[in-house]
C-alpha cells in the first residue's frame, strides 16, 4: 500500500478488503453492517473517540491561531467570530472526520491479528 492508495482511500472511503463495496452508512459516518461485494463484516469496526480526539488536536491547534491573526489583523466583533470560526470548524469537519475514520477503521483492517 502507498501513501496515495491510502489517500484515495481516505478521500472516498470504501470497504477495506475489497475497495468497492461502501464502507459508511448514507449521510452517516457509521460503518455498514456487512459489505454488499464481499460480504465482509464491518460493523465490528469500533474506531471509538479516535477521530474525533483527532480533529479536536488538528483544529484547536489551526483555528485558534487564524483567529488570534484575523483578529490582530482586522479587529473584527467578537460575535462574527463565533460565526465564521463556527463555519469554518463545522465544515472541516464534515470533510475530514469521514476520512480520519476511515483510515482508522483501515489501520485496523491492515494490522488487526489474523485469526
Ligand atoms: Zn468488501
Amino acid at each position: 500500500m502507498s501513501f496515495f492508495e491510502d489517500l484515495r482511500f481516505c478521500l472516498k472511503p470504501r470497504c477495506p478488503a475489497c475497495r468497492q463495496g461502501r464502507l459508511f452508512k448514507q449521510w452517516s459516518v457509521d460503518p455498514v453492517e456487512e459489505c454488499d461485494v464481499c460480504h465482509m463484516r464491518l460493523g465490528d469496526n469500533d474506531v471509538g473517540d479516535g477521530a474525533s480526539v483527532f480533529m479536536i488536536f488538528l483544529l484547536g491547534a489551526t483555528i485558534v491561531p487564524m483567529a488570534l491573526i484575523v483578529d490582530h489583523f482586522f479587529n473584527i466583533p467578537l460575535w462574527v467570530h463565533a460565526i465564521l470560526w463556527g463555519c469554518v470548524m463545522l465544515g472541516l469537519i464534515i470533510v475530514i472526520l469521514p476520512a480520519v475514520k476511515a483510515y482508522i477503521i483501515l489501520l485496523n483492517h491492515r494490522h488487526r491479528s489474523k485469526k
